[in-house]
């Protein structure tokens, strides 16, 4: 079961977690073409072996451990962490579709600032 990035990671994008994984399953990093494009990071589900190594590393705590222990409100980022893509823009608008419908459909989770989202999730 892979690790889900959720909604605290909008606007923080820090990257703390891809320097952390073992695996290079975090996209986009920094270094890479779609950095800039992208509304947040995602996880790849099939390349993640569940170390568990950038739940730490996230200021934010955007990381759930898999999609059963990702909130019920967040469950719609489980398929944009699986669809999203390097080099395939398709890929890449789909998954960014998916955020833009999550933004748009939680405003007042998304009001809420990056680093005191995640505690709040079990409030909505
Ligand atoms: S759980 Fe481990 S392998 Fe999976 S994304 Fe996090 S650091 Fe990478
Ligand atoms: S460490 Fe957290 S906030 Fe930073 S990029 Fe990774 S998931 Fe997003």
């Amino acid at each position: 079961m892979p690790f889900i990035i959720t909604d605290p990671c909008i606007e923080t994008k820090d990257t703390a977690c891809v320097d952390v994984c073992p695996v290079d399953c975090i996209h986009p990093r920094k270094d890479e073409a779609e950095f800039a494009q992208a509304t947040m990071l995602y996880i790849h589900p099939e390349e993640c072996i569940d170390c568990g190594a950038c739940v730490p590393a996230c200021p934010v705590a955007a990381i759930y451990e898999s999609p059963d222990a990702t909130p019920a409100h967040q469950k719609d980022l489980i398929e944009a962490n699986a669809i999203y893509r390097n080099g395939d823009a398709d890929a890449i608008a789909r998954a960014e579709e998916i955020v833009k419908a999550h933004v748009a459909s939680q405003p007042e989770l998304m009001a809420i600032p990056g680093p005191e989202r995640q505690a709040a999730h079990a409030r909505f």
